[in-house]
């Protein structure tokens, strides 16, 4: 992949350097809980599922999602960036990916005669795991609708090459396009409606919609991967595409069950299997609207 004609972002926060993982939200784990868009939630089993829908229900019915998510304004969302952790060359990664999205998706937006407004990136560490019990890992990436931010833990790269057999920029890209494709799917309205309709669902219902919407987001990743231009051209190089792919099928559902509890319980879906994930940003790459995303 080719980034360097990308302007970086300066959507981005650092708070790498304030630890304890999830500090910076201002509260506690029910709080972070209302962001229900992990990269790969069903790496948790079927307890982690229960817990965060749980979560996401207690806050729905409390109105928790107001504003509990919103960081205080505080100076734990300002921390000196002396005591970032973030490599400066992730840094860049992440801030050019970003760019190239907002971009990317200004122009797509803009020939719709809509306006894009950009979500606001989050560069973490410490992951949940010491909080919440969700094991060694870093969790993965999400999107909070609740402050329209992405957050990532740079280490959830690491894992993505090494336990999840998927390495490379384009793999990288494709999880970071993901998370903004939630962020699209906020401002069309559609992430909202799916919530609204997953909080009178049961769980087995509210689980499939959840799919629906995550392979949307793939797809939207398969947009923004197709559109994605410098003055050279397509940023896309040889072997891009493959990455892309292999890092879809490596986060399915039906992958990472078989992996982490030896059985697939479909009905406990909530992203898709590797072949819908594969399919879905295949079908984004291909079709490059967001109409080719309609009818995954
Ligand atoms: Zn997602």
């Amino acid at each position: 992949m080719r980034l360097g004609g990308e302007d970086p972002s300066s959507n981005f926060e650092d708070r790498t350097g304030q630890g304890g993982g999830f500090g910076g939200f201002g509260g506690g784990g029910g709080n972070m809980l209302g962001c229900l868009l992990p990269l790969v939630l069903s790496r948790f089993g079927i307890v982690g599922v229960v817990i965060l829908l749980v979560g996401y229900f207690a806050l729905t019915q409390f109105g928790g999602g107001g504003g509990g998510l919103l960081p205080s304004g505080g100076p734990s969302t300002n921390a000196p960036s002396a005591a970032s952790r973030l490599d400066p060359n992730m840094k860049d990664f992440l801030t050019r990916v970003l760019g190239s999205t907002e971009q990317t998706w200004g122009e797509i937006f803009s020939k719709q005669g809509q306006r894009y407004t950009p979500t606001v990136m989050v560069a973490y560490t410490g992951g949940t795991q010491t909080q919440y019990g969700f094991g060694q890992a870093a969790m993965g990436p999400f999107y909070c609708p609740n402050d329209q931010r992405i957050y990532i833990d740079p280490s959830f790269f690491n894992e993505l090459s090494q336990r999840f057999g998927a390495p490379g920029d384009f793999a990288m890209a494709y999880v970071i396009a993901h998370e903004v494709g939630h962020h699209i799917q906020d401002l069309e309205g559609t992430l909202g409606q799916a919530h609204d309709l997953q909080a009178r669902s049961n769980e087995k219902q509210g689980n499939a919609i959840q799919v629906k919407v995550e392979l949307q987001a793939d797809c939207y990743a398969g947009v923004w991967a197709a559109n994605a231009r410098d003055a050279q051209g397509s940023i896309l190089e040889p072997g891009d595409v493959e990455e892309g792919m292999r890092a879809a099928e490596a986060i399915g559902d039906d992958t990472l069950q078989r992996q982490s509890q030896g059985v697939v319980v479909p009905d406990s879906f909530t992203h898709g299997t590797s072949a819908e994930r594969m399919n879905a940003l295949r079908t984004g790459m291909q079709g490059g609207t967001l109409e080719a995303c309609k009818n995954l």
